[in-house]
């Protein structure tokens, strides 16, 4: 086969050119990175899960009317995307107190929101993904007031739809992020969710036991990674077999 041109590499994922114009191809890798790539490992597996995954995340948000860049998966690591021009910001909608927001603000990791909660972090690796606040937004033109109007919308039904297919199999949605992009249609702008929607962007937790089953078991060496994402898999009936073995070469005899 001919090789692809790469559009762009990040720590988890490749941008291949896509088969038509305004498409790509979005290639999951193993990787597993955390504070700003200061951990790094390659985790047997993973980008087949996440593949598996955000493909079920997005298929569902497609069905509800909610708009994101996921065309069609066209194997166990790639999927066809719509292209976008990303919004450089990371939205985050947080349902419980966790992870940074538990640390800068000194609540409690679990401790219920008054209501959901969006945040958002510019989107840049050198500065460490700063959290900006919508005058910033505003002022350096990442996005208009329009645009912020239909993140949040977006970012609110991205999460009531999340939440409740979670709780259908006993796991709590504690926060996540998402990425936005723009599309045009003749002359029309419209915002779509794009990048991925997976338990490396999500906090899961068992709401028998609390237990993981997300990227935090990587960031603070809980358990095998694998085996947390297989767990979201098989409850969500997306994948019952585990990923790792299915990567791997077999010796037929
Ligand atoms: O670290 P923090 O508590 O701000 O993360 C909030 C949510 O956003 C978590 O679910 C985390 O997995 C996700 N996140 C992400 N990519 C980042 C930062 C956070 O997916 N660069």
């Amino acid at each position: 086969m001919a090789r692809r041109k790469k559009i762009y590499e990040g720590k988890a994922k490749i941008l291949y050119e896509g088969p038509e114009p305004g498409t790509l191809v979005q290639y999951f890798k193993d990787d597993a990175t955390a504070f700003n790539a200061e951990k790094h490992e390659v985790i047997d597996g993973k980008g087949v899960l996440n593949n598996r995954l955000s493909e079920f995340f997005m298929t569902g948000l497609n069905n509800i009317g909610v708009p994101t860049h996921f065309i069609r998966r066209l194997n166990m690591r790639e999927q066809l995307v719509r292209a976008c021009e990303i919004i450089p910001l990371e939205v985050v909608v947080r349902n419980f107190a966790a992870g940074s927001m538990a640390k800068r603000l000194g609540i409690e990791e679990g401790t219920p929101l008054p209501r959901p909660i969006v945040e958002y972090y510019y989107k840049d690796d050198k500065l460490g993904d700063p959290m900006v606040t919508e005058e910033h937004i505003a002022a350096f033109g990442w996005a208009s007031q329009q645009d912020m109007d239909d993140v949040v919308s977006l970012a609110l039904r991205v999460n009531d739809f999340l939440s409740g297919v979670m709780m259908a199999v006993g796991i709590r949605l504690v926060d996540f992020k998402i990425e936005v992009g723009r599309v045009y249609d003749g002359d029309f702008q419209r915002l779509i969710v794009a990048d991925e929607i997976s338990p490396d962007s999500c906090r899961l937790w068992d709401v028998q036991t609390g237990q993981r089953l997300d990227k935090d078991v990587f960031r603070r060496d809980l358990g095998n990674l694998s085996d947390a994402y297989t767990e979201v898999a098989r409850r969500l009936g997306v994948m019952p077999k585990n990923a790792t073995g299915m990567t791997k070469p077999h010796l037929i005899n």
